[in-house]
This record gives C-alpha cells, structure tokens and sequence, in this order.
C-alpha cells in the first residue's frame, strides 16, 4: 500500500508526464512503485522497462487491445447519436489500411466491426489473402480508392466474384469509363472546394473530380456512394464539419440523376493530440457534431439522410504503438538554443520518419527513472550519420532525467502507430526496431529487430 504522501507525489509525477489522462489517450500508462513505465490493459499490466530489457531496444510495442476499443467505442458513439438524434441513415466504418498495414493492427480493427478502405492492388491482395483462408466474413465491405491498375482492377471483379462487397471509387475519367461495364456498385471521390486547418495544408488536391464536374457528368451507372478525404490530422471539429456541410449539397445535387446514391463517405482526419500540451476535441463531440451537421442540413436540403462512412485510421491505431530507444550518450554541441543532446539506438528517420518529413511532434517520456525531479533538457540525436536525424520538439526541448542518476536510461515515443512502418527506411542500412505484441499480458515478438543479414539482402548482398 502506498501511504498518502507517496501517493501524492505519484500523482504529481503523473500528472507532469501526462499519464493517466483520457484526453490524451494516456488512460491506460502509469508510473510503477519504482519509476517504471507502466501500460495496463484491462488488469493486466506491462511494465515496459522489464520488458525492454528483455527484448533490447530499438523495439516497438504494440497494444491491440487499444484498437479494439477505439473502433468499438467508435462505432457504439456514431450509432447512439444517430439514435437520440434520429438521424435516418446508417454507420459504417472502414479502417484504412494504408495508416497501418501489419496484421496485429487490422485484425483488432475487423474483429471489432471495421470495414476496410484499401489504397493500392497489393493491400486488397492482403484482403484476398484473408478471404481465401476464411478470415473474413463475407459481410465485410471493402472500398478501393487509388489509381486502378490492370491487376487492381482484376483483383476487384475477382473479389467480386468471390461474393465480397468491393466498391471501387472512381477517381478520374479514365476510370469512369472503365467502370461503365462494371457489375456492382460504385463510389465517385469529389476534391471538394474547402481549405481546413491541419497539419497537411495542402494548396493542390489532385484527388477526384472537381464539384462542377461531377454535376456536369450527370447519370453514373450504379453510383451508390459519395467519397472525399480533405486531410489528415484536423486540428479543429469545424474542419470536419464544414466540408460534410458542402459535400451533402453536392450530394443533394447528384441525387437529382442519381437516386441510388445513399451514402456519404467521409474520408480520414480525425487528430490525435500527439504534443498533449494543450486539450484536444474528444471523438464523441466530434462524432455529435458531425451527424447533428448532416441531419439539419438535410433536413434543410430536403433530401434522404445518407449512410455515414468514415475511414478515421490515425485516430484508430496512432495510440496503440509506442516506440523505444536506449538512451547511448549524451554530448554537448556548442551551438544556439538546447545544447545537450542524447544519442539514441535507433532512427528517427528510419523508424519515425515523420519527424523527419512533416516535423510531427511526439511526446517523448523516460521509461525510468520518471520519479526524479532532476530534469536536463535535451534534443534526441539518431544513429545515423544523417544531421537531419533529430528530434528538437520544434526547436523546443525535451525534458528528460539526467544521465548521471540512473544506469541506464530508455525513453518512449508515443503514438506511434500511424503511418511510420510502411514509411520506414534504412538510412546507414541500420536495423529496423523489433516488433512486441503486449496482448492478453503477454508479449509476443511479432518480428524481430533486423539482422545485419537480412538488411544486406534488402540491398542484393
Ligand atoms: C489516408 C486516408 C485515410 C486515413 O486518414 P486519417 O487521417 O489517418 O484518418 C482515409 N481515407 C483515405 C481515402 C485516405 O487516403
């Protein structure tokens, strides 16, 4: 038992961490008696010093529980709001696999009611794969987005086939044409008219067609569905709601020739607070917002309330992967701003490589010694010999226990279950982290750090 000091001071070293709070998607981290990082599910509880000293770093650590429960608690939100505010249409959602496509992180997602958006031949040949061995229920429908190729476009009429539900979105004329001869439904991705505030700021969208084409092409064979993505990580709810608004005028207008279209897909975006400086909108009033929005302006339009799609993957899996590093050295660089670096075992261009190409923030905590009032502010160096392979939280610093207090010291990236492994590369041809799976309390090696073998043959040696 600890007494009620000890208890206290636990909470204040908590709270400066930023553990143990919902809105930061750090409900289930806490400290241990000794300092440990710890991350329970349900009662079981791992404490991630233990097993990285185990297993070595560098090592990813995935939790699939915490994608059954966002996927879950995600379909249960959308489906009670579209109750109490009796909105007409029907929920679905879809993971995109392109956010993450190793196995541990979509079969969490399917065995919670997640249908699939697929971006590219070979991640519906993944899909084919599931089939075949009866993974799937044949219920689940899975939307193509993405130029389709010869052998995309054959993976298709195959699946159909094989009595999935596949709907292809149509992307540009050339695919329109293309999918005039098709026998199933389809989908059409419009580049709506709309600017929102998110880290990808982007100026062109090259996706889709533009709103006054879509109106001018009229009557589309078996046009059942409306798609759009806007962005990734929207910062403010507005910037959701805002293009739901203009999408359903277009989709009132498309309606007029097309009766059979009955369904709205929205696409990605939904943040995840990576910093966890400042709050961040909670995903139940987003999703409030989101079908209030789409039923007064329906209403308001006069026209049938669409089924709902979204494709949220970031906000699904970005929180249930951690990735951690040995602390190597520490070195001080004569040099403006934080002048302490740590050296870690790993790369952040390789493995989080985000960093690197967008300047994604992480928050970045000791796996030890979390107990210690004694802070250095540092900047994270990589291994390779790259000067771009850093981590300065934005020219900020990192505070982080000093290296003198402890034997060793591990830190942990969290969040980091969105986009980097696809990403990820070998820069110096260094290892890729090893892969833990912490489910059910224990821990499997999904895969293991690289060996200097197998990154040599990457390269034909
Ligand atoms: C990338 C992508 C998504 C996922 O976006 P998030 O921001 O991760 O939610 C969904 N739909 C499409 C079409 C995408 O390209």
């Amino acid at each position: 038992m600890l007494t009620k000091t000890a208890k206290k001071k636990r909470n204040g070293f908590r709270k400066f961490w930023r553990l143990g709070m919902d809105g930061f998607n750090t409900q289930n981290f806490d400290i241990g008696v000794d300092g440990e990082l710890i991350v329970r599910e349900g009662n079981y509880q791992y404490n991630i010093f233990d097993i990285v000293k185990k297993y070595g770093t560098s090592t990813e650590i995935v939790f699939p529980t915490v994608i059954e429960n966002r996927v879950r608690d995600l379909i249960d939100t959308f489906n009670a709001y579209i109750k109490v505010l009796g909105y007409k249409g029907r929920f679905f959602y879809h993971y995109a696999m392109k956010v993450n496509q190793n196995k541990e992180f979509v079969l969490p997602a399917v065995a919670e009611g997640a249908n699939l958006d697929v971006a590219s031949a070979n991640e519906l040949f993944l899909v084919k794969r599931m089939v075949e061995q009866d993974k799937f229920n044949n219920r689940i429908r899975v939307i193509c987005n993405g130029p389709k190729t010869p052998k995309y476009m054959d993976l298709i009429e195959e699946l159909k086939r094989k009595g999935l539900i596949v709907i292809p979105v149509i992307e540009d004329f050339v695919e329109l044409e293309r999918f005039k001869k098709f026998k199933g439904n389809v989908g059409i991705r419009v580049d709506l008219d709309v600017k929102v505030d998110s880290h990808w700021d982007k100026k062109f969208n090259r996706f889709g067609f533009s709103e006054s084409e879509l109106v001018k092409i009229g009557k589309i064979r078996n046009l059942s569905l409306l798609h759009y993505h806007i962005s990734s990580q929207i910062e403010k709810i507005d910037g959701l709601v805002r293009p739901l608004q203009r999408a359903l005028e277009l989709y009132a207008k498309l309606r007029e020739q097309n009766p059979e279209l009955d369904t709205l897909d929205i696409g990605g975006g939904a943040g995840v607070p990576y910093a966890k400086k400042k709050p961040f909108y909670t995903v139940k009033s987003l999703t409030r917002c989101l079908v209030q929005a789409a039923k007064f302006t329906c209403d308001r339009l006069q026209v049938k309330h669409p089924n709902l799609i979204v494709e949220w993957g970031r906000y699904v899996v970005a929180p249930a992967q951690i990735t951690i590093y040995k602390v190597l050295a520490e070195k001080s660089v004569e040099n403006k701003g934080c002048n302490t670096w740590y050296v870690i075992d790993g790369s952040l261009m390789n493995d989080l490589i985000d960093t690197w190409a967008i300047h994604q923030k992480w928050h970045v905590i000791p796996v030890n010694c979390m107990k210690t009032r004694k802070l250095q502010k540092v900047w994270l160096a990589g291994s390779s010999c790259d000067s771009d392979d850093k981590y300065t939280a934005g020219g900020g610093y990192i505070p982080l226990p000093r290296l003198e207090d402890t034997d060793e010291l591990y830190i942990a990236f969290l969040d980091t279950g969105a986009y980097q492994d696809s990403l990820a590369s070998h820069h110096c041809l260094l290892s890729s982290p090893a892969k833990l799976i912490a489910q059910n309390g224990e821990i499997k090696v999904a895969r293991r750090r690289e060996l200097p073998e197998e990154v040599g043959k990457l390269f034909g040696w």
